[in-house]
């Protein structure tokens, strides 16, 4: 087993891997960049090293820095985490030839998935049903046309190289076809160097359904069953949950199985997740791999007892997975809430500073990831998630009783967030009867407009309203931010223009 891991990352996720390490015995060392010299990861880790400026591309994102501080503090092992290198198949290869141990898959697994047309290729190849579309990127105007023609509108546009919902469009119509082709081209060379856009047929309302798998270096390989992620805003997600109230047995054995396949198919190790669209009729469609730990593992680990972190890292260091599949079952439902740091009554603005007053909750089958505490900063550069709340219930109706709970009990101020909206969605009789797709906050907000309607809802005003109460010359009375916070906001705007 290794001695000491490096975390390359930060916020809840670093934090949640240092614990993992700890509980294993096992030092974990931090990384830490200027914006976040005091930040919790760094804290509990016990042992951080400065990599560099606050802008990822100067710290989180560079290979050298990263490697150099591994090396510096003798360690065995390089845990990615999500997000910023843990999906870069350089930077696995990098690790490798420097005689580190990347805790996660094979850097050419990483590569296949990671590009939407070769993946889709492979799945063809290996029997497992895709979204409709190409299967290579586009290469002229008339093509298009006419693939949009056999296809049928609406289609999406997507980057072959894409992720977290960039250089992704919907076209509605031949008119919209060619400038929206322009646009998705140039989002996706910003984005990801790369403009290869293929084209998928837009499904409508479809349910976001994914499978953990999981592999050692021995060649046994396992699914810990289905998440579904279908409350999402602009493609992503905000509310996740296990076992999926739409899955039947039927289904999820046909769907474990076809994951299982996939992960087979790229000769993948470690934990990783594959992501499929379902339809009313409750067909399938490969959608794509994620070949990494991901944001939503949490709810999996509460309804089958694995910690999955801890088996990532001893399947790196070549154990082998420490269960059989007839040994995982599911027990309960279990829920996780995104609280990303942004304003659902303004149009998502991020919302940046420092937490003045912070209360946390707990109680039985609470589970709390968090990367923030008092007096915490949250600096302009990243992700905006500050924590993650997970439920577990012996049903689901339990499991979400129990968060609604949570989410009153938490109080943050110094900052907006968006646990009013969370709330609201959990109390919609759409949710709590499964009657929800992917379009369902989507057309919420296309309904009712740009966020203001929430406040309408009179739970929603009560606990924005206790909040107001803790945070005096904080948050003003009607809700607006700080002259501190919306400093910070055109700061981040302008930023973004100049990015
Ligand atoms: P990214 O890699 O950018 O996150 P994904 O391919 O994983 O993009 O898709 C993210 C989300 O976008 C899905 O969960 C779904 O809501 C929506 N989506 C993607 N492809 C389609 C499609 N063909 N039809 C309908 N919705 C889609």
């Amino acid at each position: 087993m290794f001695r000491k891991i490096l975390i390359a990352n930060r916020g809840e996720i670093a934090v949640r891997i240092i614990r993992a390490c700890k509980d294993l015995g096992i030092q974990p060392v931090a990384v830490y960049s200027d914006a976040d010299q005091n930040s919790l990861h760094v804290r509990l880790a016990g042992e951080a090293i400065h990599i560099g400026a606050s802008p990822s591309k100067d710290s989180y994102l560079n290979f050298e820095k990263i490697v150099d501080a591994a090396k510096k503090s003798n360690c065995d092992a390089i845990h990615p985490g999500y997000g910023f290198l843990s999906e870069n198949p350089d930077f696995i290869k990098y690790v490798n030839d420097c005689g580190l141990i990347f805790i996660g898959p094979e850097s050419e697994s990483v590569r296949l998935m990671g590009n939407k047309t070769s993946a889709r290729n492979l799945m063809i190849k290996n029997m497992v049903p895709i979204v409709p579309g190409t299967k290579d990127p586009i290469q002229s105007n008339e093509e298009l046309k006419s693939i949009a023609d056999s296809i049928g509108y609406p289609i999406l546009l997507k980057a072959t190289s894409g992720g977290g919902g960039k250089g992704m469009r919907v076209v509605q119509n031949e008119s919209e076809l060619l400038s929206s082709f322009e646009m998705a081209q140039s989002e996706a060379e910003k984005a990801f160097k790369d403009k290869n856009v293929y084209v998928e047929k837009y499904l409508s309302n479809p349910k976001h359904i994914e499978v953990q798998i999981i592999a050692d270096k021995h060649g046994n390989y396992a699914h810990l069953f289905e998440r579904e992620c279908s409350i999402q805003r602009r493609h992503q997600k905000i509310i996740e949950e296990a076992p999926s109230p739409t899955v039947d047995e039927e289904l999820r054995m046909k769907i474990t199985t076809a994951a299982i396949a996939a992960a087979k198919a790229c000769n993948y190790v470690n934990a990783g997740t594959i992501e499929f669209l379902v339809d009313k009729d409750k067909i399938f469609y490969f959608l794509e791999m994620n070949t990494r730990v991901q944001v939503e593992h949490p709810v999996t680990e509460l309804i089958t007892g694995i910690d999955i972190v801890r088996e990532q890292i001893r399947i790196a260091a070549g154990e082998r997975l420490s269960f059989s599949q007839d040994e995982v079952k599911i027990r309960g439902a279990s829920l996780e809430v995104r609280i990303y740091a942004e304003d659902p009554f303004n149009n998502f603005l991020p919302s940046f500073g420092k937490i003045s007053h912070y209360r946390i909750s707990g109680g039985f089958g609470v589970r709390i990831d968090s990367g923030i505490d008092l007096g915490s900063e949250v600096p302009i550069y990243y992700d905006p998630i500050l924590a993650k709340v997970v439920t577990w219930g012996n049903d689901r109706n339990e499991a979400i009783n129990r968060m609604r709970r949570v989410l009153r009990e938490i109080q943050i101020v110094g900052l907006v967030t968006n646990i009013p909206l969370c709330l609201w969605v959990l109390n919609q009789p759409e949710f709590i009867e499964n009657k929800f797709d992917t379009q369902y906050l989507t057309n919420k907000f296309k309904e009712n407009g740009e966020g203001h309607w929430l406040q309408k809802d009179e739970k929603i005003l009560e606990l924005v309203s206790k909040t107001i109460s803790f945070s005096h010359s904080k948050i003003s009375s009607n809700h607006k931010r700080t002259s501190d916070s919306s400093t910070n906001v055109s700061n981040w705007l302008k930023r973004k223009r100049n990015d």
